[in-house]
């Protein structure tokens, strides 16, 4: 939903944008009878047939379930961020970058989020900085050829941000340099956060296995420690993290919910 150009979906030889892609998810599912609705999931009950998935205002029974939460883009937690959210500091360039035109940007991260949204940027600000806590990149090699190829982004490494600062709207932050503890100020209009992301899974604590990282558990990819509830895509994958392989994943949880309502009817129709 938040991603920009997506270059590595399969059938899209020019890109698309994400946004776009969801697009063209929803009305494919919707053809097929998939009724779609916009609403958060406040608690679920799985621990019987029919499984409960409660909303502020109804609740939904199901024989099976796939859960498909994916993750939320994580936050530095460091003063002034929540503050200035809408007002310089945000986690997603597509959103918020046309906002920042001839701006000084700053992207936080050493991930392909952080180069992605780097390079993306460099549509509207005058000047994208990259600051990273380490003096290596994690992202893939050909993100960071791009990002370090270009000429509106340059990086200050080994550096982290302690502070975000601004009345009305942000106006600089505060760097320190890991390796010497120097601390000065950084002028800068706009901070895109790209340090990953959280599995959304604190609706579902208690009911299914979740891993140290918050991720579902999964022993074969699709099954959770309750039958007929399945999962699918990045609430799942602390690896991969990409369409191609939540769109896989969703296929093969799909399948598999089907194989289980087969059964159930099966069974019901012996006994
Ligand atoms: P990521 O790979 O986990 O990278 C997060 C980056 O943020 C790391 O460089 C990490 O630093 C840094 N970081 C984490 N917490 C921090 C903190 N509190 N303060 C400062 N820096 C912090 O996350 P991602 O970039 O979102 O990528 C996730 C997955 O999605 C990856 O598998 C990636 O390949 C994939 N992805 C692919 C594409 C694409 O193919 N087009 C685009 C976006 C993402 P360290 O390096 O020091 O740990």
């Amino acid at each position: 939903m938040l991603t920009t150009e997506v270059e590595n979906y399969p059938g899209f030889p020019e890109g698309i944008m994400g946004p776009d892609l969801m697009m063209h998810f929803r009305s494919q599912a919707e053809r097929f009878g998939a009724r779609i609705e916009n609403v958060d999931v406040t608690s679920v009950d799985f621990r019987k047939a029919p499984f409960v998935v409660r909303t502020a205002d109804d609740e939904y029974h199901a024989k099976t379930v796939i859960v498909a939460t994916g993750a939320s883009a994580r936050w530095l937690e460091i003063p002034g961020e929540e503050r200035l959210r809408g007002r310089g500091v945000s986690t997603c360039a597509t959103c918020d970058g046309a906002f920042f035109r001839d701006k000084q940007i700053v992207v936080v991260g050493g991930g392909d989020s952080a180069m992605e949204e780097a390079l993306f940027l460099t549509r509207f600000g005058r000047k994208v900085t990259v600051i990273h806590r380490r003096d290596s990149l994690r992202a893939s090699k050909i993100m960071v050829e791009r990002a370090q190829a270009h000429a509106k982004i340059d990086f200050i490494w080994n550096t982290v941000v302690d502070e975000v600062y601004g009345d009305a709207h942000m106006t600089g932050l505060k760097l320190r340099n890991l390796q010497t503890g120097a601390v000065h100020d950084f002028d800068a209009d706009a901070l895109f956060i790209a340090i990953g992301h959280t599995p959304n899974t604190a609706v579902f604590e208690g009911q299914l296995d979740l891993d140290d990282a918050g991720y579902i558990d999964s022993s074969d990819g699709t099954a959770t420690n309750i039958e007929g509830v399945f999962v699918a895509g990045d609430v799942n994958d602390i690896r991969y993290k990409q369409a191609i392989t939540a769109a896989g994943a969703g296929c093969r949880a799909a399948m598999d919910a089907e194989k289980y309502l087969e059964a159930l009817e099966f069974a019901v129709a012996a006994s």
